[in-house]
């Protein structure tokens, strides 16, 4: 069998870190088995929909790496759907149905009032043809509802949440198409999975219900269900299904200087029981990737967890992986040096600044003397390839002066800051003339 998963976002906003987390588990099963990741565009709500939208999807899968082997949009679709609806039809399974919005919100209220489930009647079955002739006659027209076969449970065997089990006879009939026509996403859904070969539902546990409607439109149209695997929400750091975390997406963690690396890292493990680690390439992540780690509780997504995890990634990264974004004339030995001390890529430019120059900084009284010292040390060394032990070494012999004493003025002189990348490495990259320079500026 060959794994075909599908990622399946309506173009009506943009991703957020739910449904990139949705995207990456697809991504992840279908590149496990060798399998593919396609991306469907469920548009059927065409004033909702935007152009827009979907080039923000496409971009930010691209961003991540999330590449899709094929890309179908259901806006292209609708003759399917419809020979569905008919096949469904003369089968009996669907109905037409006339109630108005209002009568189906007092039939909910009538049966809440009487403490019963909102479940709807299908008084639409009872329905003579006069019945019917006359709300036609009146310019009445149709929702189509799916009619749920009652005679045994839904069941079936979750890859996230084991075995599930559905009472039909507890659920509304579905409606599936609207008066005006438009298709509601249930069954487009399950006609493109059959046609599409989709072999697992991977998708947000807030699905479970629907997912249960689905499989009896499934075996109606004659196909066999997918697998499904229903994972649970992810919620903020504060435990809730915060409004912050719906609208970040890749354009907030792109401003953050998260690299798409650090989000996937995460995203990919966080609510299993396999660690969060910050792995820079996919490849530990697909081949661990597995629905039995995968916890029944909300998974706490923390935005500080990230930042600390894309650290770790940027302590990682390649010169060449991050030489584009780097300033101009930055070399890889100032990559080098620069990296450890990086949360993210972009604040290598401060460093770097450091290192070009010009740095404002006259040291204390108490250092002149010896930074003036420092500074002809300097000037008479021949500059080999250790010029920082070489200073040292020789401060320490003509001042006596050692431990923080030595360091200190020595970094705060050389670069204007208190603390930062190893001096040893900064120091080759600031080079002799400018170092003599910015010695005697401080002593001065
Ligand atoms: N468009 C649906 C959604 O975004 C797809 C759900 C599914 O994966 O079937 O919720």
């Amino acid at each position: 069998m060959t794994v075909i998963t599908r990622f399946a976002p309506s173009p009506t906003g943009r991703l957020h870190v739910g449904n990139i987390r949705t995207a990456l588990h697809n991504w992840l099963w279908a590149r496990r088995y060798g399998g593919s990741f396609l991306l469907r565009l469920d548009d059927t709500d065409a004033e909702r929909s935007t152009e827009e939208n979907v080039e923000s999807i496409r971009a930010d899968l691209n961003w991540l790496g999330l590449v899709p082997d094929r890309e179908e949009r259901q806006s292209l679709r609708f003759p399917l759907y419809e020979a569905a609806l008919e096949t469904l039809r003369a089968k009996g399974r669907v109905y037409p149905a006339y109630e108005t919005a209002q009568e189906l919100d007092l039939k909910r209220k009538i049966q809440l009032g009487r403490g019963k489930p909102p479940v709807y009647d299908r008084a639409a079955l009872a329905l003579t043809a006069e019945e019917i002739a006359r709300f036609e006659a009146e310019g009445r027209r149709p929702h189509w509802r799916f009619k749920l076969d009652h005679a045994a449970p839904i069941a079936w065997n979750d890859l996230v949440r084991g075995p599930q089990s559905i009472d039909p006879a507890m659920l509304s009939d579905p409606v599936i198409r609207r008066e005006d026509g438009s298709w509601l996403y249930m069954l487009p859904s399950v006609v493109d999975d059959i046609d599409m070969g989709v072999t697992h539902v991977v998708r947000g546990e807030d699905h479970v219900t629907n997912t249960g409607l689905q499989i009896q439109m499934f075996e109606a149209l004659g196909a066999a269900p997918p697998a499904f695997a229903h994972e649970a929400l992810l919620v903020g750091s504060e435990g809730k299904l915060s409004k912050r975390l719906g609208a970040t997406g890749v354009a907030e963690m792109r401003a953050e200087g998260i690299e798409p690396a650090a989000l996937i890292a995460k995203l990919a493990r966080i609510g299993t029981s396999l660690p969060v680690e910050p792995f820079v390439e996919a490849g530990p992540l697909i081949e661990s990737f597995d629905f039995a780690s995968f916890g029944r509780a909300p998974a706490r997504f923390d935005m500080e967890e990230l930042a600390a995890l894309n650290a770790r990634i940027v302590h990682q990264l390649d010169y060449a992986a991050v030489a584009a974004r780097l300033p101009a004339g930055m070399t890889a030995e100032g990559w080098a040096a620069i990296r450890p001390n990086l949360r993210t890529v972009s604040e290598a430019a401060d460093w770097w600044h450091i290192i070009e120059g010009p740095i404002e900084h006259r040291a204390e009284e108490a250092d002149r003397q010896f930074l003036a010292t420092a500074a002809a040390i300097v000037a008479e060394s021949d500059w080999t390839d250790a010029p920082w032990n070489a200073l040292t070494a020789a401060l320490k012999e003509r001042t006596g002066r050692a431990g923080r004493a030595l360091f200190h003025p020595l970094r705060q002189a050389l670069t204007g800051r208190d603390s930062g990348p190893e001096m040893a490495l900064l120091l080759r990259l600031i080079g002799k003339d400018q170092a003599i320079a910015r010695l005697r500026a401080a002593a001065d």
